[in-house]
């Protein structure tokens, strides 16, 4: 349905988008996820035809939408950041200005309109001006513009910013209930957003794409999701040496607080947390080391976010250096 294929956006000298590509299927609710400046808009904006690249390819249902426009551009409806709607205007009026905008005519550009003032529950508030509605019937009003001429896709760019918690909840309500008819996409900074609402997450940081998949599939798959927290009296070599028999070990920082303590911080891909401590254990038990204190941290998506977020690289480079010298050091098992 959307192919995105290396694109690459320069304000001037800063790169906003950096080599991004993916792929949009029929019939998911993907949410595009990235915190504040990841480079949503951009692409946004880009994929719709309404800001222009500075590298890579858009193809919307096999339209090139640089070199056709105008037919890539009918199978998609969106909402911009800022909708520009017309404040004087009813809603009525707007949506059938925008209607003939794209090319509807006569009793079908009434029909249309209807349809949409009905799907995105408007029909109240059809004859006010458009200044005098709250942010979440502007946001219903936007999202009914972009719903007008059928497009296949819709696009809405942070529909639920700045509403409140009530229109949010409403907002998210339509956006499933669209899902059921349309592709959409719709970008979020917020993770539980995404979660609630949509079975396919695309995830950007720094203009980067870092991850793509269900939200199961990230919460698995990605990085480092358990963690394990022990004290001991295993310092350095002794630790690394320890733990060197244990399996699925990913990562391990270590923190020597004085003389007797050091605390490591020993991040697993092991789905089984359970299983992960007990064969740590096992492996201290066979040295002369102890452990004083453990602790489990079972990893959740958030931390997935919150991690790739910091860090756009960690996906692609990993930490593999290992310095056994320093107090804080980083050390990773084979
Ligand atoms: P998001 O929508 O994820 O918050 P944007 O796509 O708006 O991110 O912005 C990505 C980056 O590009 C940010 O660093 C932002 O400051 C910069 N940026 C966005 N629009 C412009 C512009 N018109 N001119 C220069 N820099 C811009
Ligand atoms: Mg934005």
């Amino acid at each position: 349905m959307i192919k995105v294929e290396h694109l690459t956006k320069y304000y001037g000298d800063h790169l906003a988008v950096d080599d991004v590509s993916f792929e949009i299927s029929k019939g998911h609710v993907y949410g595009f996820l990235g915190p504040n400046g990841a480079g949503k808009s951009t692409t946004m904006n880009i994929i719709t035809g309404c800001l222009s690249a500075t590298d890579g390819r858009v193809l919307i249902g096999g339209h090139d939408i640089f070199e056709e426009p105008d037919a890539a551009k009918r199978l998609i409806g969106y909402l911009p950041e800022h909708p520009p709607l017309y404040m004087n205007d009813s809603p009525l009026e707007y949506l059938r200005f925008v209607g003939e905008a794209k090319g509807l005519r006569g009793p079908e550009l009434s029909a249309r309109v209807s349809e949409v003032v009905e799907k995105t529950g408007i029909y109240n508030v059809r004859n006010r001006r458009i200044a005098t509605l709250s942010k979440g019937y502007k946001q219903r009003v936007g999202i009914a513009q972009a719903l007008l001429g059928s497009p296949k896709v819709i696009i809405l760019d942070e529909p639920t910013v700045g509403l409140d918690p009530i229109q949010i909840i409403e907002i998210r309500d339509l956006i499933r209930e669209l899902g059921k008819t349309h592709t959409v996409i719709f970008s979020s900074h917020i993770l539980s957003e995404v979660q609630a609402i949509c079975d396919q997450i695309i995830m950007i940081a720094k203009g980067k794409l870092v991850a793509f998949g269900t939200p199961e599939e990230l919460q698995q798959k990605l990085l480092t999701p358990n963690e394990i927290i022990l004290t001991t009296n295993a310092k350095d070599k002794d630790l690394q040496d320890i733990v060197s028999k244990v399996d699925y070990i990913a990562d391990i920082t270590t923190r020597t607080t004085d003389s007797n303590f050091t605390t490591a911080h020993i991040k697993s891909n092991h789905e089984d947390i359970y299983e992960l401590s007990s064969s740590i254990f096992r492996a201290f038990t066979h040295s002369d080391k102890v452990i004083y204190e453990m602790s489990l941290k079972k990893g959740n998506l958030e931390d997935v976010f919150i991690e790739l977020s910091e860090n756009a690289d960690a996906v692609v480079t990993p930490i593999e250096s290992a310095n056994d010298d320093s107090i804080e050091s980083e050390v990773k098992s084979e």
